[in-house]
């Protein structure tokens, strides 16, 4: 069976300017040759500038969403295609803080998907419970059911990424225990199987939800965890090379 490269990558989300470069290329410095793939997620105003400065190094840059159609009257928004050509390499899609605050569906975290294909980005996907779901015992239902919703079929083949984040878990503090995160990501493995068949065992399930250095290493070796999202630990280099040194 095929093992996936493991991604770790960080979601600065909208945090960041010029100054902030400088933990971007301390990281690209500290992880040297690592086997792991890193990617760092800045916002769209730094893609190019990060790009630039991290360039021939292991960090790859993406982009934290991307509108599904090429160009058009969209104020604000930008296509996957602006963002390849700024530099990016990936992107994050269906985020819950876009899901919840957007109102993004799966079908439309679906159209993005293919608008990167089209624009040559690899698309890192989120999906994960609320805190009600999982106390009405949801959660299987609720995760398979975004994963078959968010994934379209012209990804099997081709290199993406599922992230499990539990909304409640994002920003928190809390995390849910090894087995329940064993739970749900055997469960993302199963129904990527069944929707885009064997190659999607390729396709790395990243954990995301409050990682730290301090969590990071029994998160990162729990069975099908084929690495991590890190939001608020990926700010500061040195909190995101511990992580990426505890896989
Ligand atoms: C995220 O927003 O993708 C995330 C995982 O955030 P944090 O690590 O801060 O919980």
């Amino acid at each position: 069976m095929t093992t996936p490269t493991p991604l770790i990558a960080g979601n600065w989300k909208m945090n960041g300017l010029e100054n902030d470069l400088a933990e971007a290329a301390a990281v690209a410095a500290g992880v040297g040759a690592t086997a792991t793939r890193v990617a760092i997620c800045p916002p769209a105003t730094l893609i190019e500038r990060m790009a630039r400065a991290l360039a021939g190094s292991k960090v790859d840059v993406g982009g934290q969403d991307c509108r599904a159609q090429a160009s058009g009257a969209f104020t604000g928004d930008v296509s996957a295609e602006m963002l390849a050509q700024a530099g990016a390499r990936l992107v994050i899609l269906g985020h819950s803080e876009r899901r919840a605050g957007y109102g993004e569906t799966d079908a439309l975290v679906a159209a993005k998907a293919l608008a990167a294909l089209r624009g040559g980005l690899e698309p890192i996907v989120c999906v994960g419970e609320t805190l009600e779901e999982r106390k009405a015992g949801r959660t299987l239902e609720v995760v398979t059911g975004q994963v078959r919703g968010s994934l379209p079929a012209e990804l099997a083949g081709r290199a993406f990424s599922v992230a499990y984040e539990p909304v409640w878990a994002i920003g928190t503090g809390l995390t849910p225990s090894v087995a329940e995160i064993e739970e749900v990501h055997r469960a993302i493995r199963a129904t990527l199987r069944e929707e885009l068949g064997e190659a999607s065992n390729r396709a790395p399930i990243l954990y995301g939800g409050s990682v730290k250095p301090s969590n990071a290493a029994e998160i990162l070796h729990a069975a099908e965890v084929g690495g991590a999202l890190v939001g608020g630990a990926s700010l500061k280099a040195q909190d995101f090379l511990a992580i990426i040194g505890a896989l």
